[in-house]
């Protein structure tokens, strides 16, 4: 989808790439074949650091990529690594890495039925195939459209005829696609004689059809998408738990005052530091860190103790229901219910 495109727009089609390939060195090969590799690089790095960044996160690859390499050599050697992997990949293997490595092409097989799309050959159009004679009326020689000229055997990267039906090796490069369109418009024929269809469409002469199971899959995809969506638009920025110390009961401070002392833990999933503070939201109580204020770190968790201190009046069975903001500034952005334990008079 990307480097063949690349390919064929600076060197033509397979035609002229063979063309070019046998040609002699000359400065226009060398702009081509520079341009291409020099493309094919630059993709190959940016898709490096794509990968680096899914698996380490953008804030280490940012480390890795805006400082001296010398500091993180292990992530600077990575990253040449996959970009060197991935070149290799799509400038060099190719096809070879579809057929030998990945295991899609195996499963294929067992994936399919006769309602799956597919490149394919349509048969009841194309055969018989036979060779093209000038001037005369195939249909009422009993021919079919296809001329027999091969071109779609020899653009496949794998080398495969397509012709014979749906095979492993079979890319879904679209290139027999092209090419076949690029004959039929010449012969004067209509186009698709090879296209994304299914056999039952190619046997009953039918279009895409929206089959039980097409809707089913598409109902459970726009159902995922939507899930998806909704749980990243609504996930919190911060996350906090807030749980009484296991092993503690109350503390009797005087004056008709108890506390309890809590463990809380604050998951900050934005990219800055939070000055945050808690309050009691469901009583006039009083909150007393244990320790100074945590520094509540970017995409990382911090975590404290806190001492909840309520009046007598407020506690009214031995466990209370109460619940605590936890503020940034003066905005509410997390609020957790707990219990607070204390003597019910
Ligand atoms: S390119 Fe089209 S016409 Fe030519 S052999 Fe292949 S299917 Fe037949
Ligand atoms: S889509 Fe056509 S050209 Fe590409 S691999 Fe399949 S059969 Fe070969």
């Amino acid at each position: 989808m990307i480097f063949r495109k690349i390919e064929y727009w600076i060197e033509g089609d397979y035609r002229n790439q063979i063309a070019l390939n046998k040609a002699p060195l000359s400065w226009n090969k060398f702009f081509k074949k520079f341009s291409k590799h020099f493309i094919f690089f630059s993709f190959s790095f940016i898709i490096s650091n794509l990968f680096l960044t899914y698996i380490i996160g953008t804030n280490e690859w940012w480390k890795i990529v805006s400082d001296n390499p010398l500091n993180h050599l292990g992530g600077f050697i990575a990253i040449l690594i996959f970009t060197f992997v991935f070149y290799g990949v799509y400038a060099r293997f190719r096809e070879q890495i579809c057929t030998t490595i990945c295991p899609y092409g195996r499963l294929q097989g067992v994936m399919l039925d006769k309602k799956s799309i597919n490149v394919a050959y349509d048969y009841i159009r194309g055969e018989s195939r036979a060779h093209l004679k000038r001037g005369e009326d195939r249909e009422a020689a009993g021919k079919g459209d296809c001329i027999d000229c091969h071109q779609c055997v020899h653009v496949c990267p794998t080398g495969i005829d397509i012709r014979n039906g749906v095979q492993m090796e079979c890319i879904n490069c679209t290139a027999c696609i092209d090419e076949c369109d690029s004959i039929m418009d010449k012969i004067g024929k209509p186009r698709g004689l090879i296209r994304y269809a299914s056999e039952d469409g190619i046997q009953n002469k039918t279009g895409f059809i929206w089959t039980k199971k097409v809707i089913a899959y598409t109902i459970i995809l726009v159902v995922l998408i939507l899930s998806f969506t909704t749980l990243l638009v609504t996930r919190p920025d911060v996350e906090t738990t807030i749980l009484r110390t296991p092993g503690m009961l109350y503390q009797e401070h005087g004056n008709g005052r108890y506390s309890n002392l809590y463990n809380f833990k604050v998951v900050n999933k934005t990219r800055d530091t939070l000055p945050i503070t808690f309050k009691i939201t469901s009583h006039a109580g009083e909150i007393k860190l244990v320790g100074h204020i945590p520094e509540i770190v970017p995409n990382a968790i911090s975590e404290g103790a806190l001492f909840v201190i309520l009046d007598q009046k407020d506690i009214h069975s031995i466990k209370t229901p109460i619940t605590i903001g936890i503020y940034e500034g003066n905005a509410l952005i997390d609020e957790v219910s707990t219990s607070f334990v204390g003597p019910a008079l």
